[in-house]
């Protein structure tokens, strides 16, 4: 199995509160791994130092064999790092066609030559035509993102995401404020993805853990106190206790 990513012993502290207790986490090339934990565990705060905007105490922290713990983020974007972009970062103005070019832009860069910034221009809107054509978002290219559904932004951010083709995607709570039906959709969407791109999830919904992760790892107090199946997490004494009568049916 080829590790995309990896952390060894990675340490946080803010002041005395130990956030990140010597976390050793894999993500292997094509799975789909999430991190679950009561509220304060530390998920967060992991992701953050995952993807350069923390910086760890101690510990270190691997993409694909290179030692990144020291790098910007943008070199680790530039290494095959994706992260969702925050619902803010949406040109609300713009319509999701838009919106998903600028990703595409950005990865395609600018030129001042012409010739190149011509062929460019159509490779970004190419590009950008191809995804939303294959994306539950088909039907609403031309819509201001400002008028979309919560559901809808998201699935935008993760195709904003995705324009970037990461070679591991970071995903802080990809639920979070989704209806039954709009988690179905990002449950589908995401599964559709297993293999295309490794991806560490952290999240809420159980259900949505069960029905897509190949791997879960537990967090408490900052510490991985298992990894496993979703079947073998829910079978364990230790998660139960940890999560002292929070529900992980
Ligand atoms: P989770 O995402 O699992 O809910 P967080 O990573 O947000 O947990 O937080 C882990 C712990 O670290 C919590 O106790 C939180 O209050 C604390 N924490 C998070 N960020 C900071 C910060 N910037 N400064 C101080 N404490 C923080
Ligand atoms: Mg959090």
């Amino acid at each position: 199995m080829t590790v995309v990513l990896c952390t060894d012993k990675l340490v946080k502290r803010f002041g005395g509160l130990l956030a990140t207790d010597n976390v050793d986490l894999t993500v292997e090339e094509g799975e789909i791994h999430a991190v679950i934990g009561p509220n304060g565990a530390g998920k967060s705060t992991l992701i953050n130092q995952l993807c350069g905007n923390l910086q760890p105490n101690e510990g270190r922290i691997f993409m694909g064999g290179s030692d990144v713990t020291m790098t910007a983020p943008a070199e680790r974007v530039r290494r095959g790092l994706g992260r969702t972009f925050q619902i803010t970062s949406l040109l609300g103005e713009s319509t999701v066609r838009q919106n998903l070019s600028i990703a595409f832009q950005a990865r395609l860069g600018n030129t001042m030559r012409i010739l190149d910034a011509f062929s460019k221009h159509r490779e970004v809107w190419q590009e950008t035509d191809t995804m939303l054509a294959q994306s539950p978002l088909a039907h609403r290219a031309d819509i201001k993102a400002e008028n979309l559904s919560h559901g809808e932004r998201k699935q935008l951010e993760l195709l904003m995401a995705l324009a970037g083709k990461p070679k591991v995607l970071l995903l802080d709570e990809p639920m979070a404020g989704l209806g039954h039906t709009e988690s179905r959709d990002m449950v589908e969407t995401l599964k559709a993805l297993r293999g295309a791109v490794s991806m560490l999830l952290v999240e809420h919904d159980m259900d949505a853990v069960a029905a897509m992760a190949d791997r879960v790892s537990v967090l408490v107090y900052g510490r991985i106190i298992m990894t496993g199946t979703m079947k073998e997490v829910r079978e364990s004494a230790a998660v139960r206790e940890a999560y002292l009568g929070e529900d992980i049916e």
